[in-house]
């Protein structure tokens, strides 16, 4: 008994290891512990993670030892099951991300469909860590029962295939935000890198319209500034954007103007802030383009040479580029975009927008999920109030969820089958 007890607090020891929190070299004892106390009472929201991808692509399960495994291009995954514990994660965004090339090869539903299915098998192969969730309120339940939420968003509207019927559908099943676009436009929307249509059209408004009704978030990250304001002229409920920067700190195209920022408050929404450093700092970005244009012959010779290994690939892209090192921006960075949104706009349209494992790489020193409490060091170390944090971290998108439920109104029919209330 007594060697199965030390053999057991060895094994807890050495997963636990694996997974510590990085510490940052010049923290302060003692408001590194109130951090992390904090940290473990708060609910935290996570607006995006593309873990989804590998899930479908590469096999990969949450509860799998994620060592030795890459993603494309970049670090060790983000996520996994203990990473996720590690964090204190509440309400993970789930994101069911199907590429702008879908508008010529099809197959977006198909491969949304997928990712879907990938989602609740997680949650059925772990019932005693996760659960999917739908609501503002499944996440506060899931606080107390220690539990995670997975939360499903979708990321490029091409999924719904210009029809409203398949919106209706993918909120049945579960899908609680839609990203307008990823990087290409839609047949009705357009996107921060592929300005065609001048915004939304008529159809487009009708797709705004239908998410309100049903309580499907309208996600602003990707798109044109245009169809931000679009949106914002047209939508009754709080807006989110699921992963972005603001382009008051980097003026990147991914990131949010301020004059979107100053409607925020009126509309009530959340900008979720991407931890992307190449959006988050202009000289990443810099630096990054430029090793990507000097490395791409290279990468392409691996990509030939490992086509049948995806894993192998990503590992040795992982090695051209540690022999190409490029400055990258560290954590508070994230809370630079957080302060600016803070000025411009209030504390209380701030959130989280990760994107791990949709990025090659994060701001120094996170590693993965575990790392969250960072941020809230950083807020803290700037003055940040107990509460203030507590909004950032989940409650902010808390109360953006809930006026998206309240809002919806129509013939809604749940994932069990049966008829929800009809609002008046
Ligand atoms: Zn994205």
């Amino acid at each position: 008994m007594k060697l199965f007890t030390s053999l057991l607090l060895l094994v807890t020891f050495a997963a636990t290891a694996a997974i510590a929190q990085t510490k940052p070299a010049d923290a302060d004892q003692k408001l590194w512990d109130r951090a992390v106390k904090l940290h473990r009472q708060s609910i935290i929201i996570d607006g995006h993670n593309d873990i989804t991808s590998p899930m479908v692509d590469q096999d990969f399960n949450l509860a799998d030892d994620s060592t030795g495994r890459y993603q494309i291009g970049g670090d060790p995954y983000h996520t996994d099951l203990k990473k996720l514990k590690a964090g204190g994660m509440t309400g993970e965004f789930m994101s069911i991300y199907v590429s702008g090339s879908s508008m010529t090869t099809g197959g977006a539903m198909r491969r949304a469909m997928d990712m879907i299915d990938a989602t609740y098998r997680e949650a059925e192969l772990n019932p005693k860590d996760l659960s999917m969730c739908t609501t503002a309120a499944q996440i506060r339940q899931a606080k107390k029962q220690g539990k995670i939420c997975l939360l499903m968003g979708i990321e490029g509207g091409y999924v719904i295939e210009d029809s409203l019927y398949a919106l209706r559908n993918f909120y049945r099943l579960g899908i609680r935000y839609m990203t307008l676009t990823h990087n290409v436009a839609t047949n009705w929307a357009d996107a921060h890198r592929d300005e065609k249509h001048g915004g939304l059209t008529d159809f487009g408004k009708e797709v705004v319209k239908e998410m309100n009704r049903l309580g499907i978030m309208v996600d602003i990250s990707h798109v044109s500034a245009k169809v931000m304001h679009d949106v914002l002229d047209l939508s009754k409920s709080p807006i989110i954007a699921s992963h972005s920067g603001v382009r008051g700190v980097n003026d990147h195209t991914r990131n949010v103007p301020d004059d979107v920022l100053k409607r925020l408050k009126a509309n009530g929404g959340v900008i979720n802030v991407v931890f992307y450093p190449s959006f988050l700092d202009e000289r990443t970005n810099r630096e990054e383009n430029e090793r990507s244009a000097k490395l791409r012959d290279q990468i392409a010779k691996l990509r030939e040479q490992y086509k049948d290994d995806r894993d192998g690939f990503n590992a040795a892209v992982r090695k051209l580029e540690e022999e190409n090192p490029i400055y990258i921006a560290d954590y508070k960075r994230i809370v630079d975009h957080m302060d600016h949104i803070k000025k411009v706009a209030g504390v209380e349209h701030i959130g989280l927008g990760s994107d791990y494992d949709g990025v090659p790489f994060l701001p120094t020193p996170m590693q993965g999920v575990q790392d969250l409490v960072l941020v809230t060091y950083e807020m803290l170390r700037r003055g940040y109030s107990d509460k203030e944090v507590k909004m950032v971290l989940g409650e902010n998108m808390l109360r953006a969820m809930e006026q998206n439920e309240k809002n919806a109104r129509g013939t809604r029919i749940s994932a069990d089958g049966s008829l929800m209330k009809l609002k008046k």
